[in-house]
């Protein structure tokens, strides 16, 4: 039996509905019908009505200006993994996300909003200063990564609120790296993951480097970046990255796992551009 539910007909309807009661907002139910699940086959339980959303149109946009890349929330993980005219760098961790099926459903703003430290669309939107919006009747709000995502599961969006879209600065990147390990190579949630971006002409111009998976929020220090810029000192960076970790033992792998191979990882690619 579907659950009490509203269906609004524009991204206004679903605004006015959002200030006037409490409904769980859906969009592509991926993160949802699992975290609802009691028991395999039992129906799932939402303590409060739905907001059906992933029909709006107005926030499925992807438009590429002068300086943005600007991502409508409803945007599915499959609409960036295979969308050519964004860059590489950006849509790999979507097309390593889940599974076709999956990624045809699931959407951006899902990702971000169930805030889970596994979530892989999080450190390269963190590491590329993405922003995102959230409207509600009264006005909207322009949060960074850093401002949204407040713990694992817990972001500052409030009740009355929607996330609208993802706002990503363009920058030229001359390359990146991306690696993403699990417990086999399809259809797995993340042990860690590492995003590298750099500009580097004769010397290195812009360095951005962010972890997912260790911590409960993806991991960026932007000052210890910029002091690797300036120094080239690899050791120093890596010794405030792991400073930083507060990874745990869990069913997916050991803190020590993580915190190693993370640094193995980086340190690596490090070593190669500063060469
Ligand atoms: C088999 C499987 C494999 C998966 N593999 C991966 C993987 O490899 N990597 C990964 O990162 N994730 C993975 N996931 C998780 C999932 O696909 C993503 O987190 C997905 O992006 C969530 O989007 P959704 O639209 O389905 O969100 P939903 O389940 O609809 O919503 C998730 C949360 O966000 C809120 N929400 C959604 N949209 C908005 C909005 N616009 N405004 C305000 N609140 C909103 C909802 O209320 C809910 O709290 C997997 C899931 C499954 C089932």
């Amino acid at each position: 039996m579907i659950p009490a539910h509203i269906r609004p007909e524009s991204l206004e309807e679903l605004l006015t509905a959002l200030d006037t009661a409490s409904y769980t907002i859906f969009a592509g139910g991926t993160d949802l019908l699992i975290r609802k699940r009691q028991w395999q086959g039992a129906e799932r339980r939402f303590e409060e009505p739905l907001a059906f959303i992933n029909h709006l149109e107005e926030l499925k946009e992807v438009v590429i200006t002068q300086d943005h890349f600007l991502i409508g929330a409803l945007a599915t993980q499959e609409d960036i993994a295979s969308n050519e005219a964004l860059p590489d760098y950006l849509r790999e961790p979507y097309r390593q996300m889940a599974t076709l099926a999956i990624r045809n459903i699931a959407t951006v703003g899902g990702n971000l909003i169930n805030a889970a430290s596994v979530g892989d669309s999080l450190p390269v939107l963190l590491a590329l200063d993405a922003r995102v919006i959230l409207k509600s009747v009264a006005g909207e709000r322009s949060l960074t990564l850093d401002e949204l995502i407040v713990d694992k599961y817990r972001t500052a969006i409030k009740k009355n609120e929607v996330l609208t879209q993802v706002i990503i600065p363009r920058r030229h990147f001359s390359g990146y790296y991306y690696k993403k390990i699990g417990q086999r190579k399809a259809s797995i949630l993340s042990k860690l993951s590492v995003i590298l971006l750099y500009r580097k002409n004769k010397n290195l111009e812009d360095l951005r480097i962010a972890v997912g998976a260790v911590n409960s929020r993806p991991l960026r220090l932007k000052e210890a970046e910029r002091t690797l810029l300036e120094t080239g000192c690899i050791d120093a960076y890596l010794k405030a990255l792991l400073e930083s970790f507060h990874s745990e033992d869990d069913k997916r792998s050991t803190r020590e796992y993580r915190e190693t191979v993370t640094l193995d990882i980086i340190r690596k690619q490090l070593e190669q551009l500063f060469s």
